[in-house]
């Protein structure tokens, strides 16, 4: 069985949006064992669909298609793939009073462009859309089947695990697929600790995802056990560097620590301008561990409601160690909160200097044990810097707990 992947819309080559509908499908089939072979993206146009029609390649089974089933000039899809194939369109009258019947409970008058919505391709198979208008259809011709989804993300989503995916259900194994997430190490050095481990595991699919907060290592392969030996080889490598799994997020994980220990958190952020505060809470129930934040971006701030000695200031100046732990201090101080956190640091572009260059910030992390102070040197734009100072005061705040 090969699956191929057809999105359509001219947005999508023009990128004005992500073809995430691409993205999602290739992950969905993949998890249930059929990876798609191939994936294209065409325009809303009929000349385009119907050399999309003409290249799939004679191997293909199933194709599945996104996008161009409304009601509009350009929702040409259902139309050019059924003249392309003969098949007479006709008006679905039941369905037309439906749809109208649907609009007037919405307390809405239905257009007559929408009348598009109610024709079907004589003899095939429609797919119904339990979110929205734009029905489906599965189209069946030279022993393929074209299988014809609405762009809108969830309506495809839905219609794609209700109808598609009962049919489509291969003999084939499904993939185990497992995301190690780390932090805290480059790609190269954490490929070099890795050493050549993937030819221990012939079966599974090694990669490394980087961004800029973290790698992720990826594995795919239907041995179930194989991907599980390689996760605990990889874990024995690098365990340190690993902060998740999955989707898992490093805010999801710190928040989980502080709530499993009781502990409260404020934070103190001076170069991330909130960043952290906002990452937190991002996690839904956060409110159980943070206390709150003072972004304390000017020096008088620093000072009058943190408590940053003025001597400090002037002396080692705000983008110092002795800054970010006198931050640290206060803010746990101000808050009463178990945990204080603070960033301190030089974004850029501007701002650098030969003894303190763009891009060096120092995080504090106190509790009732003590403070603790690193300082990290980065080299990317200004918004990349602050990302990643969130990221490595997050990492901070995990290590400090898990080590403690
Ligand atoms: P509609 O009834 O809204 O016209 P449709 O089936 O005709 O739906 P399109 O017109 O192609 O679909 O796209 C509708 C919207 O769905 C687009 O504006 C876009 O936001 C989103 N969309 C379409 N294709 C994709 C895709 N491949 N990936 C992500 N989003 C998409
Ligand atoms: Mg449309």
């Amino acid at each position: 069985m090969s699956v191929g992947i057809i999105t359509v819309g001219n947005e999508l080559l023009t990128g004005f949006i992500d073809d995430t509908n691409a993205a999602w499908l290739g992950r969905e089939l993949t998890r249930i064992g059929l990876a798609p072979v191939w994936h294209l993206t065409i325009g809303d146009q009929v000349g385009a669909i119907q050399s999309a029609l003409e290249s799939i390649p004679d191997n293909t089974d199933d194709v599945i298609f996104t996008g161009g089933l409304g009601p509009t000039h350009d929702d040409i899809t259902l139309r050019t793939i059924s003249d392309y194939y003969n098949i007479n369109l006709e008006f679905d009258e039941l369905y037309w009073q439906e749809l109208r019947a649907r609009f007037e409970r919405a307390g809405r008058v239905i257009s007559e462009i929408n009348r598009n919505q109610a024709v079907l391709p004589q003899g095939q198979t429609i797919i119904p859309n339990p979110i929205g208008s734009a029905r489906g259809a599965i189209i069946t011709k030279a022993q393929k089947r074209l299988f014809i989804l609405p762009g809108v993300p969830p309506e495809m989503k839905a219609m794609y695990s209700a109808s598609v995916v009962p049919l489509i259900k291969s003999a084939l194994l499904p993939a185990t697929v497992e995301v190690i997430r780390t932090t805290g190490i480059m790609e190269s050095a954490l490929a070099e600790k890795m050493g050549q481990i993937h030819n221990q595991y012939p079966t599974v699919t090694m990669a490394y995802l980087p961004r800029i907060i973290g790698v992720d290592i990826r594995l795919i392969g239907s041995d179930y056990g194989a991907v599980n030996k390689l996760k605990s080889h990889i874990q024995a490598l690098v365990g340190k560097y690993i902060y998740g799994y999955g989707a898992t997020d490093l805010e999801e994980v710190v928040g989980k620590i502080l709530k499993d220990r009781g502990l409260t958190i404020a934070t103190a952020e001076s170069c991330t301008g909130g960043l952290i505060g906002h990452r937190l809470t991002e996690v839904p129930g956060s409110s159980d561990y943070l206390l709150g934040g003072i972004i304390a971006y000017s020096n008088a701030v620093k000072s009058e409601i943190l408590g940053v000695k003025e001597e400090t200031l002037i002396k080692y100046g705000a983008v110092s160690e002795e800054t970010a732990i006198e931050m640290a201090e206060g803010v746990r101080k101000c808050l009463n909160s178990d945990i204080g956190v603070s960033t301190t640091g030089i974004a850029g572009p501007g701002g650098g200097t030969v003894t303190k260059p763009v891009g060096l910030v120092y995080c504090g992390f106190a509790s009732e044990q003590g403070v603790r102070v690193r300082k990290f040197h980065f080299h990317f734009n200004r918004k990349m810097n602050k990302r990643l100072s969130s990221q490595v005061a997050l990492n901070m705040i995990r290590l400090e707990l898990e080590n403690a």
